[in-house]
């Protein structure tokens, strides 16, 4: 656990640009972005994998994933939102720290498929800081609506990403 980086990330012991944060959980921007307002969401207290956490700490971990997949998915203005979440070494776990990446996904990438790859795509600091201001004004904003609950004409977001976070 004195070894984990994410846990060094809760703990200001390493920098990470912080997109949420709440007394139990974390989220910040990737490091190796597969996508713009690419973030991992983490409970801050250590847990290795999905299955060392309660129902209880799940259930909330999620919910928070929930809202961070709706203000990444606007702030990108994406079209779509991979929730992906690995457990163990064989499953693809690199940080032995319980993660939920968040990935904004785009029709602009071609056939969407689970199998798709999604190659590491390098970012300048400043269109970092501006992905990471967009998705934590986005996220700090009212609770989510589920999509049936939602005002009838309100805005829809736009089919491809802005220029502001084009890369
Ligand atoms: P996985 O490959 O599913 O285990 O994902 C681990 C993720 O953590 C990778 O996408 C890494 O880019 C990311 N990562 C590792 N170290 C850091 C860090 N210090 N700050 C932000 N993201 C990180
Ligand atoms: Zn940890």
């Amino acid at each position: 656990m004195d070894e984990c980086i994410f846990c060094k990330i809760v703990a200001g012991q390493m920098p990470a640009i912080k997109v949420y944060e709440d007394d139990r959980v974390l989220a910040f921007l990737d490091i190796n972005p597969r996508n713009p307002g690419h973030t991992l969401v983490i409970p801050k207290k250590h847990a290795e994998t999905i299955l060392d956490l309660s129902e209880k700490d799940s259930g909330e971990l999620f919910e928070r994933v929930r809202k961070i997949a709706s203000s990444a998915k606007e702030s990108m203005k994406a079209d779509g939102i991979s929730i992906i979440q690995n457990n163990y070494r064989a499953a693809g776990q690199v940080v032995g720290h319980v993660y939920f990446h968040v990935i904004p996904r785009f029709e602009s990438e071609g056939p969407a498929s689970p199998e798709s790859v999604l190659l590491v795509k390098k970012m300048p600091e400043e269109v970092l800081n501006k992905i990471a201001e967009t998705i934590k004004a986005n996220t700090s904003r009212s609770p989510v609506q589920p999509k049936e609950t939602r005002p009838e004409g309100e805005a829809r977001p736009k089919k491809k990403p802005s220029d502001e976070f084009d890369f």
